[in-house]
């Protein structure tokens, strides 16, 4: 049977219409008056979106590049860091330091639980020469919320920086970073940003952009300071993703139109639907604190995820995401970030009944969408 392919996978996700046009013009040149517009427009959008004063520097690379540079550029071999590992991404932050010779101090938090603030409270008392605490606002592994502002506070009166990965919560769910007092936020154009892969964003406060200036730890292609000094010329160190950064200001544009607060409250409703309708089909969350920017849900005993996910994808349409490593074949993930509205939700939802009916599990077909459509029609205004 023909069907659309649908893209509801916590990365990459659905690119912006007006995005994909923008993106399919031929190429400007990059050290030009016309390129430098729309590169400073871009640049100056995602301020508000990280809710900064700062820079926010543009790099090619996929998010995992802007958690390099926060650690090549903040910490010198050696130096005390604590990371908190509660899935695949907080997992990546130790990686990374050791490879860059931090010695790394991980707080292990059980997959599908948010880290508590006071382990990290009494790490920090314990280690008090700690330079840098690690963070994963979203864990995209798990689909799990962490107390990112309670940790920021733990870190404001401390010679400790704040690094928060927040490649799955900027541009879907609130995370100031002036205001709750974040050193370091990153993201990534490929989940909220309506992109495809290949920008890494990451702004700093005048707190770390000191301890950059103290930091002789090795780093060419992502020198965070050499990038910022390009950026107050509207352009980049290296040549820049010139296609991705067109797109990215026709996303800025999309955003500043559907202002920042109905766009959060957009991704709250879509995932509270989600929550309802897997829920309604009796399946159980993973998460204890469950992210707005993706639903993690347990799959049914006697379905193997792994091939639920792929008959959904491959015949169905509907791409979502399966587990990684322990959760391999046991959950599925829905994402609600970025260019996805209702209707991609309810056929999530749709999609996912109808998958594990043809896996034999005893589905009543429209419990869950019905459930979903209860807490998304409040969301829309009388005729
Ligand atoms: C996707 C993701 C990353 C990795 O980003 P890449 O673009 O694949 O490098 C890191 N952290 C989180 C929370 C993510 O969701």
């Amino acid at each position: 049977m023909f069907t659309k392919k649908r893209l509801m996978t916590p990365g990459p996700t659905p690119v912006l219409q007006e995005a994909l046009a923008a993106m399919s013009q031929p190429i400007l040149h990059h050290r030009t008056p016309q390129f430098s517009a729309i590169f400073r427009e871009a640049a100056d959008g995602l301020k508000d979106v990280f809710g900064t004063k700062q820079d926010v520097l543009i790099l090619a690379g996929s998010g995992s590049a802007a958690m390099e540079g926060s650690v090549s550029n903040l910490v010198n071999p050696g130096e005390k860091v604590i990371t908190i590992d509660g899935g695949k991404f907080g997992e990546r932050w130790g990686l990374i330091a050791k490879a860059f010779g931090a010695e790394v101090n991980e707080i292990k938090v059980e997959w599908g639980h948010p880290v508590d603030p006071a382990v990290v409270k009494a790490e920090l008392d314990k280690n008090p020469d700690t330079k840098v605490v690690y963070a994963t606002a979203s864990e995209t592994s798990t689909g799990t919320w962490h107390p990112i502002q309670e940790i920021a506070a733990l870190c404001k009166d401390r010679d400790t920086l704040l690094v928060v990965d927040g490649i799955t919560a900027v541009g879907c769910v609130p995370t100031p970073m002036d205001e709750w007092g974040i050193d370091v936020l990153v993201s990534g154009s490929q989940k909220a940003f309506m992109l495809p892969p290949g920008l890494a964003f990451a702004a700093l406060s005048e707190k770390a952009w000191k301890k950059a200036d103290a930091t002789s730890n090795r780093k060419f292609y992502l020198n965070f300071r050499k990038e910022q000094k390009s950026l107050a010329k509207d352009t980049t160190a290296w040549t820049p993703a010139v296609s991705l950064i067109i797109g990215l200001r026709e996303v800025m544009k999309a955003i500043h139109h559907e202002g920042l607060d109905n766009l959060y409250k957009r991704h709250k409703v879509l995932a509270d639907a989600t929550r309802a309708g897997v829920q309604a089909l009796g399946l159980k969350l993973l998460s204890s604190s469950p992210s707005d920017s993706l639903t993690a849900a347990w799959v049914p005993e006697g379905v193997d995820g792994g091939e639920f996910v792929k008959y959904c994808r491959d015949k169905l349409g509907v791409a979502m995401a399966g587990g990684q490593d322990d959760l391999k074949g046991k959950i599925f993930r829905i994402s609600h970030m970025g260019y996805v509205d209702a209707f991609d939700t309810l056929g999530a939802l749709s999609a996912t009944e109808m998958g594990l009916a043809k896996f034999g599990h005893k589905v009543e077909h429209g419990a869950g969408v019905a459930a979903a459509q209860k807490v998304l029609v409040e969301a829309f205004p009388k005729p």
